[in-house]
């Protein structure tokens, strides 16, 4: 295996002590497909069939640079270390999705490992920078480079005084195209976005994928925190929306390759927690977890409801659900977050 050698950012060096922590261990078992997906061991020369999805994949994170599974004739999906992108390979260039925070080399080496042209676009699916933060790596040199975002995304960089590579095309929100070569890429930004406020569903269509990071991790539970959603309410009809589109292969950022199967499981999973949670708000009571004659201040009581609330719903789901992946780390916070929607709307 190839030492890591991106620059030591904060992010980088904590990624390098996952990686150092895992590959310490002696092998584990994978955790059960959500779906009950067929695994097959990658390929640069089969493609993925619908539905299929990289075998082992926790540990190919943990002990190799990176996993390269070929989607079409045209599409590769990328992942290392737990995140995920994919590649376009035209007549003339290469299109990138999402230059991954501490991954370039890693990218750069496995576009190679499939075709000699150049990257010459590059598209942030979103401003956050664990996705896009290795943009100065394809800029460097690389003057003709496009950089490709939504309109929603290249304003919020630019309000947030962004320190990456500047957008050089803005796709028009929330539904716009850009072309690259051949391809044409559509742009399905959601009218109430939950992940951040520009996230969007990229589709190529003549591909049949659809580039979504953070709203599903493929063969996994929800993430912790809904994956970093800045807003839970709107997380189911975001599923709904994307459910509309027309695609057969997800790339979710994280997790395995999705099929619309893992859909279906993140809404089975949602309809669960909300009834689990909403069960939990009817038996917990009020004022567990603070004794209120040594508290000075209201402050107290609603976290300690929630905690409650969430501790109980995860036991209700743990028989169906506690061998999934991460089940355990991440469903008490995201149980938080449904028990604080389920407060707020009524
Ligand atoms: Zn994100």
């Amino acid at each position: 295996m190839k030492k890591m050698t991106a620059p030591l950012t904060l992010a980088a060096s904590l990624l390098s002590l996952t990686l150092m922590g895992t590959t310490a261990h002696a092998a584990v078992t994978e955790a059960p497909s959500t779906v009950n997906a067929t695994y097959v061991a990658p390929s640069l020369t089969r493609a993925l069939k619908p539905g299929e999805k990289v075998d082992n994949l926790y540990t190919r994170n943990a002990t190799q640079d990176y996993v390269l599974q070929k989607l079409t004739d045209h599409t590769y999906w990328f992942q290392r270390q737990y995140y995920g992108t994919i590649f376009y390979v035209g007549d003339k260039g290469v299109l990138l999705f999402d230059p991954l925070q501490g991954r370039a080399e890693q990218i750069k080496a496995a576009i190679a490992s499939v075709t000699d042209l150049p990257i010459t676009a590059i598209v942030y699916s979103h401003d956050h920078a664990d996705h896009i933060g290795d943009a100065k790596a394809f800029t460097s040199g690389n003057s003709k480079l496009r950089i490709i975002a939504s309109e929603e995304t290249a304003e919020k960089m630019d309000f947030l005084n962004s320190s990456l590579p500047a957008v050089t095309e803005t796709v028009k929100w929330p539904d716009g195209t850009f072309k690259f070569e051949k391809l044409k890429v559509e742009l399905h930004g959601f009218d109430r976005p939950a992940h951040t406020d520009d996230a969007s569903a990229w589709l190529l269509s003549s591909e049949s994928i659809v580039h979504i990071p953070d709203l599903i991790n493929p063969d996994q539970p929800p993430f912790w925190a809904f994956a970093g959603s800045e807003n839970y309410v709107y997380f189911d009809a975001n599923l709904e929306a994307l459910s509309k589109l027309k695609w057969d292969y997800l790339s979710g950022g994280h997790g395995n390759v999705g099929s619309r199967a893992d859909i279906e499981f993140y809404r089975t999973f949602l309809s669960d927690l909300r009834a689990a949670v909403g069960k939990a708000m009817g038996e917990v009571p009020w004022g567990v977890g603070v004794d209120g004659s040594q508290v000075n201040a209201h402050t107290p009581f609603l976290p300690a409801w929630y905690e409650a609330i969430a501790e109980n719903a995860v036991e209700t789901l743990r028989p169906k659900y506690g061998q999934y992946y991460g089940f355990e780390s991440a469903t008490h916070e995201n149980a938080i977050m449904v028990a604080e929607t389920l407060f707020s709307y009524q």
